[in-house]
């Protein structure tokens, strides 16, 4: 089997460095990981994390220095052995963030040489058509991935109902809209994420067209990430 990829988003967790620390301390006794594993701390713990694993940020800025006041750059996340960047979180799309300013951080991680997640969900109701989601998820992949060659990049499904509720998307669901990604935008990695944890994770992670998972709140919780990144 491929080997799958798990992102941890802490987003704005956890509260002090200690804490933080102490969940590296314990993700990194993991012995024989099956995954390919990132931690994608806030930035300001970038530096003081001593990870064996990959680390990732939630969030880039497009241009590379200059009067951009609290923004942070590919380059100056580059010196700190960031190798990943989850872009368009719809966290941040609520907050007012537009496809364009998506594909322009897309643009800006790969050429600072690091591996885009471009974040895409629809839908506020678990019961809502396939075909309504697709038709959504096509403007936000066209937009995300303008000028981008689409091998370079990683695509996470997110569905906004599924994330942080509890209630993870249907796997099956999950895998037609992965295949969906692939074969129309030529993506050849696409995670699945929205209320994973360590009991549901292998039912993601056994399909075999879901190249892993962004997890979120089981991603602090050092030993139910340890699980999951050792399935
Ligand atoms: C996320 O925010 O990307 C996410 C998947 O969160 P959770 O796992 O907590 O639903």
């Amino acid at each position: 089997m491929k080997k799958k990829l798990i992102v941890g988003n802490w987003k704005l967790n956890p509260a002090t460095l200690a804490e933080a620390k102490s969940i590296v301390l314990k993700l990194n006794k993991v012995r024989g990981a099956t995954s390919t594993v990132v931690i994608c701390p806030p930035y300001v713990y970038l530096g003081l994390l001593k990870s064996k694993f990959a680390l990732g940020v939630q969030d880039l800025f497009w241009e590379e220095k200059g009067a951009f006041t609290g923004q942070i750059s590919a380059p100056m996340l580059k010196q700190f052995k960031v190798k990943y960047a989850i872009i368009g979180h719809s966290e941040l799309r609520e907050l007012g963030e537009s496809d364009h300013e998506i594909n322009l951080k897309m643009v800006a991680a790969l050429g600072g040489k690091i591996t885009p997640i471009l974040c895409v969900g629809f839908g506020l109701t678990a019961d809502m058509n396939e075909e309504d989601i697709l038709f959504h998820l096509q403007t936000q992949l066209e937009n995300g991935l303008r000028g981008i060659d689409p091998d370079k990049v990683v695509v996470a499904y997110e569905p906004l109902w599924a994330i942080g509720s509890g209630h993870p998307a249907d796997p099956e669901h999950t895998e037609r809209v992965a295949m969906f990604i692939k074969i129309k935008y030529k993506v050849s990695k696409v995670l699945y994420g929205g209320s994973t944890n360590a009991e549901n994770a292998q039912s993601f992670l056994k399909k075999t067209r879901i190249d892993g998972l962004l997890v979120g709140g089981a991603s602090l919780d050092a030993e139910a990430f340890s699980k999951i990144i050792s399935i």
